[in-house]
């Protein structure tokens, strides 16, 4: 099983990515890979550190840097997971691309996935959990100090955020979106019973 998620900075996709790692490790008995982009691998961690931390970059740059990270990540973590049969979630894969460089970046959608698809030979996830929240709401949850990212203006956000939306809601058997203002228990549960239905548990 491959499950992905998805949503803008201070969502909670970390803390309920491993909690439904730690449950599916129960249920299904199963090796559970939990991994991340940027930054799921040792060269994964020094582009991330360099489309993070870096100065100012072109968006075509940080769109390549994002696309290397993802293609070392599948072909070197991912796939072979898969391949023994474990589980692999991952906190962000592609569609953060789709959100953040085109939406948040404005560059042209179908080239983004497409790069996207071109760099991890067109793995996608069998579920995707967007968890969703307004921006402001999201960067007052965020307790270490903002990177570069970040810290871009209210609009940058508020495109992503939409873009995720457009792109959840053009794949409905995919994804599954979610209010991230409810608490953690709440949504924890509604992941676990988004995922039993989905991949049939
Ligand atoms: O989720 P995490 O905090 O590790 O993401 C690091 C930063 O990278 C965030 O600020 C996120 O907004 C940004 N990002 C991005 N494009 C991606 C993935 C992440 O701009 N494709």
């Amino acid at each position: 099983f491959f499950i992905s998620f998805e949503g803008g900075d201070g969502v909670g996709k970390s803390t309920q990515s491993r909690l439904l790692g730690e449950w599916l490790r129960e249920v299904t008995g199963r090796e559970v890979v939990w991994t991340r982009e940027p930054g799921g691998t040792d060269l994964g961690l020094v582009l991330r550190q360099a489309v993070l931390h870096g100065d100012h970059m072109d968006p075509r740059t940080e769109a390549l840097l994002y696309a290397a990270d993802r293609a070392h990540h599948v072909a070197s973590l991912i796939r072979p997971a898969l391949s023994r049969g474990d589980v692999v979630i991952t906190d962000r894969y592609l569609d953060s691309s789709i959100a953040y460089q085109a939406g948040g970046r404005t560059l042209a959608i179908d080239e983004v996935e497409n790069l996207s698809l071109w760099a991890t030979q067109g793995l996608l996830p069998q579920v995707t959990i967007l968890l969703d929240l307004d921006p402001r709401a999201g960067a007052a949850r965020l307790t270490e100090a903002p990177d570069r990212l970040e810290s871009a203006g209210d609009e940058f956000h508020q495109r992503t955020r939409q873009a995720f939306l457009d792109r959840a809601a053009q794949d409905p058997g995919r994804w599954v979106v979610l209010d991230a203002a409810a608490s953690i228990e709440t949504i924890a549960t509604q992941i676990r019973r988004a995922v039993t239905d989905r991949l049939g548990l």
